[in-house]
């Protein structure tokens, strides 16, 4: 396919168009062609500039406050131009409290002040290119690691006390700990004992004490992902998958990527057995 062909409009009365210039030569970067209108357009400027321009995304960016009123009615423009198959992006100074209202009103996505321009730009080619998959969110909570001095200390508070089955328990040694499995539900606890001194688990303990370690999400294409992540500046503990428990590819995220939570991502093989 050719070039992909973004509008970035700026709806509304606010007058700094900073935010939309980096976007825009991010998406340039990454061989787009960009059409700015410049700032304060109506939302039917913005959507005849679309028509126009034969745009395969439009990108609404807002400061303004007005987002909630304008974007939908730059999607009803777009309608009134038989133009409702081009999808509509949003970013700039949106709360949290009006993404849902606004994807409930035709919005396909809404970047948040924190969002990367790559990870904008990997959205808009996913979601253009028919040759580029975006991948699956997490399928599930894999299990929820928690970092224990003594497995035999605490067991028989998940054993007894909730009553769940001890699954098993087995070494890993890429990580220097003892794993204790216990089931629930569809996902699992997994209490970790570390065996030397040199485990991650050992230096969590005497940093913190014994608490929630971390929080594995069920991926497929770990690989791939990782290479993702990469390319959109997160960190990584891991940048390539390791071997973990039960037969399992995992990588762990940094904690400063997850404003303090330790995720794992965690990849089974496809014999089913998790
Ligand atoms: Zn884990």
């Amino acid at each position: 396919m050719g070039k992909i062909r973004v509008l970035v409009a700026k709806p509304g009365l606010d007058g700094h168009d900073r935010g939309a210039l980096v976007i825009s030569q991010a998406l340039r970067d990454r061989g787009m062609e960009v059409i700015y209108t410049g700032l304060r357009q109506s939302p039917a400027q913005i959507a005849q500039a679309a028509v126009q321009e034969d745009v395969d995304v439009i990108g609404l960016s807002s400061l303004s406050g007005a987002h909630k009123s304008l974007f939908p009615k730059v999607i009803g423009e777009l309608a009134k131009r038989n133009a409702s198959d081009i999808p509509v992006i949003g970013g700039g100074v949106i709360p949290s409290e009006d993404i849902s209202f606004l994807l409930e009103n035709g919005i396909k996505k809404i970047f948040t002040s924190g969002a990367s321009t790559e990870a904008m730009a990997n959205y808009i080619e996913e979601l253009i290119d028919p040759k580029k998959e975006s991948p699956k969110p997490p399928e599930k909570i894999a299990h929820i690691g928690i970092a224990v001095k003594q497995i035999d200390a605490v067991l028989p508070f998940y054993t007894d006390t909730l009553g769940l089955t001890l699954e098993g328990v087995e070494k890993v040694d890429s990580e220097g700990v003892k794993v204790a499995f216990l089931k629930i539900g569809e996902t699992r606890f997994e209490l970790l004992e570390p065996v030397n001194e040199n485990s991650p688990i050992q230096e969590f303990l005497s940093k913190k004490g014994e608490g929630i370690h971390h929080i594995a999400l069920e991926v497929d294409n770990l690989h791939e992902r990782l290479q993702r992540l990469k390319t959109e500046g997160i960190s990584m503990i891991n940048d390539e998958p390791k071997n973990g428990a039960h037969d399992s590819k995992i990588a762990f995220i940094h904690p400063k990527a997850a404003n303090g939570v330790l995720f794992e991502l965690c990849e089974h093989n496809s014999r089913g057995e998790a």
